[in-house]
């Protein structure tokens, strides 16, 4: 190819973005492959996504991630979904394919992909999520797709985590049920894998942990939470104390992130670059 003084531009939209740790990992990603491409974290306020898409068409950026609070409105600015993303509601990924945008949800399958790499897999299993918000919603519809046999959804607010529930059994073929949050809940018997979605534990709040019943996680069990920032959560910690096996949340922010990389670049990403960047932005 000629020489080109054009880079190609990606980046994020939200509000706030400007913790957001996203773009040094796939700039560092860019680097080691030698791409000339641009991430660009924007603030975007709530009111400006329409103007904000138009110029991802009208600068041709070959795509976009999506933050608070635009991952649900974006979908009437995109010409095509992927068919997770149409039922999660939800998009945290766009590539602009020839000027037709099309929309992903990254998180889910990050997630999954985070946990298989630990020798865990979804398929046939009792999940247990607590949380039934942005990412709890991504990482729900994409194991009930991957072949769980049952989950159980336990939120504070009873009408999300209901409705949740009910998006489960209605748009996948898993069971699903809503169990409510009421004081320090039991994880049902049986449950193979259990997933801390909430914001709880995310920095600076690192002393707060999920109000659960602990004794009731077994050794048998595989917890995980979404939590990266400090991904030791307190949470971990007590899954650990009962001997169940423990995955945490730098997986899947790295595994989103590269799969968003491929999307827009067509490349294999470079994985440990990113996870390497992350822990030492994070001081780990
Ligand atoms: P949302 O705001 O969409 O959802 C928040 C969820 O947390 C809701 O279910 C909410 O319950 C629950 N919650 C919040 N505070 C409490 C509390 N004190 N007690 C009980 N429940 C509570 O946020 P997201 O789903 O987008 O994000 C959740 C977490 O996931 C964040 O920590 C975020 O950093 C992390 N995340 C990690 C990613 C990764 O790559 N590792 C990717 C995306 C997100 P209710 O419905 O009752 O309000």
């Amino acid at each position: 190819m000629e020489k080109s003084y054009r880079a190609e531009l990606v980046g994020v939209f939200g509000c706030p973005v400007e913790e957001n740790p996203t773009g040094v990992m796939e700039e560092a990603a860019f680097a080691k492959l030698g791409l000339n491409y641009r991430y660009l974290t924007i603030r975007v306020e709530k009111g400006n996504l329409k103007p904000a898409m138009e110029a991802v068409r009208a600068f041709q950026m070959r795509g976009v991630n999506l933050t608070i609070p635009h991952k649900v409105e974006v979908l009437q600015y995109l010409d095509e979904l992927s068919p997770a993303a149409k039922i999660i509601g939800a998009v945290n990924t766009v590539v602009n394919r020839d000027g037709k945008l099309w929309g992903e949800n990254t998180d889910g399958k990050g997630f999954l992909l985070s946990l298989e790499q630990e020798g865990v897999q979804v398929g046939g299993k009792h999940v247990v999520i607590l949380g039934a918000g942005g990412a709890a919603r991504a990482i729900a519809v994409e194991a009930a797709l991957a072949g769980a046999e049952k989950l159980t959804i336990i939120n504070r607010s009873r009408e999300r985590g209901e409705e949740l529930a009910a998006l489960l059994q209605r748009e996948t073929p898993a069971q699903a049920e809503y169990l409510a949050w009421e004081g320090a809940v039991k994880i049902p018997e049986g449950a193979d894998i259990l997933i801390q979605a909430t914001c709880i534990g995310l920095f600076p709040h690192v002393q707060d942990k999920p109000e659960i019943d602990y004794d009731t996680v077994a050794s048998s069990m595989v917890v995980s939470d979404v939590v990266f920032n400090d991904p030791h959560t307190l949470f971990l910690q007590e899954a650990q104390k009962r001997g169940a096996k423990t995955v945490n949340g730098l997986g899947m922010l790295v595994n989103q992130g590269a799969r968003n990389f491929t999307l827009w670049t067509g490349e294999e990403a470079p994985a440990d670059v990113m996870t390497e960047t992350l822990k030492k932005e994070f001081g780990l």
